[in-house]
């Protein structure tokens, strides 16, 4: 596949929902990282203040121990007191002296040691008032405020899941004992901070509604990425059906075919790629209309899909033909199976024989360029010709060299025409009577620049192909009418001289009428040109053909059949067609089996022809003994080497016009 034509493909096929994908993640994180900011800052704050609360009040709590001895205890017991029962959260005080020995208690209860930690890691909150200093022998230090912090609670509880469903529970709960100085000794607080649910009210709200938000979007993204997988799958599908069979499209049979191919590398399976045409499909929809032809197409595709195998691909290529890549075990099998597949096609429209050319190439192990590989095995069906018949061809390199050959020359042959690269030959007609020059044929001869000589074989059949033919013919036409026009004004003797009229031409109803136009450019008489047509003319439009013949005669020239008895002539169009000669082709006077044959149906011929009322020309003529046995037999003309090839126009008139 070309590289262009694959960066289209993926361009089409391209699709967007990584990108989709990716925003849904990164919304989910920021949403994440928002969430966890305020929440954290939300409880930060919200223990931060309880902590400072807890902090004021163990102050106030301490300064009653200012001025401790033994006759204030009462008071100070009964500060305690009143504020232990106002403030739920106070739990506990005790104090210890400098020596820390213990000195007043509420509850009997003193801290140990062991149980300091650093506020720091609690909650991993950062705040410069709560940090806690413990010394080496885990002595409690008094920190720059003189504030000092022992939990006893167990972090790893903090959260209290029944508290969703009671509001009375707290969420979370932190014990903790807040040691303040007073004179010599500690006073220690133990406090139970709880934080209730309700205290996040405004937290809670933000991240529902947040979240609220961002399901909406998670959801939207989410509809649109399912979408897009959809429409990615659709275009997907679009990319590889054939809109008329409905089924694999020719880009999905190369995406296939070269897969297997690829994997079949060392050349375990026989692999054959076939191109396989219904003929005159054109026909076909001319007669019936182009949507039968393409619900027919439609039928093939169904009935060839029932015989792909495993490891086989199969796809409809365009008009009516189909590209199939197929397995086989060797040539035997495989034509049985191209049997099998176009009687199995000619099914499908019973009553109707329809016919097939197969083009097969026989991949070799490590090719695995499908274009390549269906382009060989079209050439060769091309080159089976479009004859009424299955055929299944092969594809050899010659084929190839003629398809290049065929694109040079039409890469050409404008210009050739152009720049007078077609020369005229001429060959004489000897009269068998005298001896003498009794017309001649003009041939075309094509003189390449880069290629040299080329005989017209190599290129007329592909003029008559591609229709420039019609050009040539036109062009010898007005070359030989030129010439004649000069040799007559010369005064030289002028002999019928005749040029080939491609059947080609016999599709135009005005085909007489632009022949006399050209010829009478050069304002010669009629009757020194002759027109040769083939009998294959009858194939096309024979009204055009015998009105032509007809007007051609009105006008005074001569018509001549060429190549009589050569492929499928027929004495049945003599009685159509009048006209003045008979060419009889030289095939009769080759092989040496066939001649006698020959030589007797040529008499025969002859014999004909002259009741007929038209003169004979033989050609191809190159011995003595056929010379004379023509001569017995009263053939008016011979053309062959025997008496000349064709040569350059300036030769022949030194040669037979001087
Ligand atoms: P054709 O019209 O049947 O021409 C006769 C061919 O037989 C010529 O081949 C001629 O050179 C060849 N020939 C003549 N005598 C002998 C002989 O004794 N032995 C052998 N072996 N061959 C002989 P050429 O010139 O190669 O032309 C081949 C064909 O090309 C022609 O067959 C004709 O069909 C076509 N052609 C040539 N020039 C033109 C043209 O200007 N227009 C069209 N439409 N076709 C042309
Ligand atoms: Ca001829
Ligand atoms: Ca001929």
């Amino acid at each position: 596949m070309s590289k262009s034509k694959e960066e289209r493909i993926k361009k089409l096929k391209k699709h967007h929902i990584w990108p989709s994908v990716l925003g849904l993640f990164l919304i989910l994180f920021i949403f994440a990282v928002i969430m966890l900011v305020v929440v954290s800052v939300s409880v930060e704050n919200l223990l931060d203040k309880k902590l400072t609360d807890s902090i004021r009040t163990s102050e106030k709590i301490a300064e009653s121990f200012e001025n401790y001895d033994s006759e204030s205890e009462k008071t100070i017991e009964q500060t305690v007191w009143s504020y232990m029962n106002i403030l739920d959260e106070i739990q506990a005080v005790s104090v210890i002296d400098k020596d820390k020995n213990q000195v007043w208690s509420s509850s009997g209860e003193y801290p140990s040691m062991a149980e300091a930690v650093k506020v720091d890691d609690l909650l991993g909150l950062t705040h410069e008032e709560i940090s806690i200093i413990i010394d080496d022998s885990e002595n409690l230090l008094l920190n720059n405020d003189g504030v000092i912090y022992i939990d006893t609670s167990n972090f790893g509880d903090y959260f209290n899941p029944e508290s969703l469903e009671d509001d009375s529970i707290p969420a979370m709960q932190v014990k903790l004992w807040l040691v303040v100085p007073a004179n010599d000794m500690q006073v220690m607080v133990l406090h139970n901070v709880s934080v209730y649910f309700t205290d996040f009210v405004f937290m809670i709200t933000f991240v529902l509604l947040f979240g609220i938000m961002i399901a909406i979007f998670v959801i939207y993204y989410l509809i649109s990425i399912i979408s897009m997988a959809f429409s990615v799958r659709k275009t997907t599908k679009i990319i590889y059906t054939d809109m008329v069979t409905g089924g694999d499209n020719w880009l999905l049979f190369i995406k296939k075919g070269t897969s297997l191919l690829k994997r079949n590398r060392k050349g375990q399976q026989n692999y054959a790629m076939l191109h396989l045409e219904m003929r005159k499909y054109r026909s076909f929809c001319t007669c019936f209309g182009v949507n039968k032809g393409q619900e027919l197409i439609e039928k093939f595709y169904t009935a060839l899909k029932k015989e792909i195998q495993h490891k086989e691909v199969m796809a409809h290529q365009e008009n009516a033909a189909f590209g199939l890549l197929l397995t086989y075990t060797d040539k035997t099998q495989l034509e049985a199976r191209i049997q099998k597949i176009e009687n199995m096609m000619n099914y499908v429209l019973p009553g109707m024989k329809m016919y097939f050319g197969t083009g097969v190439y026989l991949v070799q192990p490590g090719e695995r360029d499908i274009e390549q590989l269906y382009n060989n095995a079209m050439i060769a069906c091309e080159m089976s010709g479009e004859e009424t018949e299955n055929k299944i061809a092969y594809f050899d390199v010659e084929m190839n060299n003629q398809k290049l050959w065929e694109r040079k020359v039409e890469d050409d042959m404008e210009r050739a025409l152009a720049n007078r690269e077609f020369l005229v030959f001429l060959q004489p007609k000897i009269s068998t009577s005298e001896e003498v020059l009794g017309g001649a044929e003009a041939l075309v001869r094509w003189i390449h620049p880069t290629e040299g000589f080329i005989p017209p074989n190599r290129f007329i059949p592909i003029f008559e192909k591609n229709g420039f033919i019609l050009k040539l013919d036109d062009y010898m036409l007005e070359e030989i009418a030129r010439v004649q026009a000069e040799w007559l004004t010369e005064g030289r003797r002028l002999v019928p001289i005749s040029v080939n009229i491609s059947r080609a031409h016999f599709t135009r109803e005005d085909l007489a009428e632009h022949i006399c136009a050209i010829v009478d450019k050069y304002q010669v008489p009629h009757n020194v040109i002759e027109l040769e047509l083939t009998e294959s003319a009858f194939f096309d439009d024979k009204d055009v053909l015998l009105n032509t013949v007809q007007k051609l005669r009105a006008a005074g020239f001569q018509v001549s059949m060429d190549d009589f008895g050569a492929g499928y002539s027929s004495l049945n169009s003599l009685k159509e067609l009048q006209i003045d000669v008979l060419k009889i082709d030289a095939d009769f006077f080759r092989g040496a089996d066939v001649e006698e044959r020959g030589l007797l149906i040529v008499s025969e011929v002859i014999d004909l022809a002259k009741k007929l009322n038209m003169k004979i020309v033989a050609e191809g003529i190159e011995s003595r003994e056929q010379v004379e046995f023509l001569a017995e037999q009263e053939c008016d003309l011979i053309q062959g080497y025997f008496y000349a090839k064709p040569m350059p126009v300036t030769e022949f008139a030194q040669k037979y016009n001087g």
